[in-house]
């Protein structure tokens, strides 16, 4: 049987999916690429560049003709070990800023932005050994992927991680406000018409809400095994 060379790991926010996704590309000695991040990445630009999500045309040429490179990064800085160039600068540290949150579900909305983040991502993957998270990996970035995974956990169970992960950060808020931002996130990014996430044909539920992290990448390094 061939050897599993391409995961894709789709889930709602705070489902665990980068922490789940780098822990396991890490043991399988495989790469490891959070498109959320491309995502934010574009919405970061148009913030800077005075785009609103609105000006669809416009939106769309930026993601056409930025650069966007993730670099696998030893040292943390926020958000794990990946970070993010844009025609050459680090953007890493504005990515998770409250204005990206904001915005980010509304330009990832648009259907020529996904189709330039598509077609990125797929170069990424080609050469497989690995592992790709995000809203639509199974269902259209990579729908021939050998392993497939939806996560998922309790709306509340995720809000308490966030808040847990926020705790002494300036992204420190209540815990109800963590909680209905991530209703709203996960009802735009469900609801929208192009790609929502949902649970492709053939991915495998894991509901993480009872499960430590640890747990939940030795269940899937057993998928990989089996
Ligand atoms: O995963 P993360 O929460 O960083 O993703 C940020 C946003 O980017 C999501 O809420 C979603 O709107 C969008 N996204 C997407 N497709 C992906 C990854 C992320 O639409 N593959």
């Amino acid at each position: 049987m061939k050897p599993t060379s391409t995961i894709a790991i789709d889930g709602p926010v705070a489902s665990g999916k980068t922490s789940v996704g780098m822990a396991l590309a890490k043991q399988l000695g495989f790469g490891f690429i959070d498109t959320g991040l491309m995502y934010r990445a574009v919405t970061w630009v148009a913030i800077q560049k005075n785009v609103d999500a609105s000006d669809r045309q416009n939106v769309i040429m930026l993601a056409k003709t930025i650069n966007i490179e993730l670099k696998a990064n030893t040292e943390a800085n926020g958000t794990g070990s990946t970070y993010i160039l844009v025609d050459g600068s680090d953007i890493t540290e504005h990515l998770r800023s409250p204005k990206v949150e904001v915005s980010v579900s509304a330009i990832s909305s648009i259907t020529g932005v996904r189709a330039a983040m598509v077609e990125q991502q797929r170069k990424m993957a080609k050469d497989g050994k690995i592992v790709m998270v995000g809203r639509d990996i199974a269902s259209v970035v990579l729908p021939t992927a050998d392993l497939k995974i939806f996560l998922t956990a309790s709306a509340a169970k995720r809000a308490k991680r966030r808040y847990e992960e926020n705790i002494g950060t300036s992204k420190s808020k209540p815990l109800n406000e963590i909680l209905a931002d991530l209703s709203t996130r996960d009802s735009l990014d469900t609801e929208r018409e192009d790609s929502p996430l949902m649970i492709s044909q053939g991915s495998i539920l894991i509901d993480t809400t009872d499960m430590t992290k640890e747990k939940v990448v030795e269940y899937i390094i057993n998928l990989v095994r089996s």
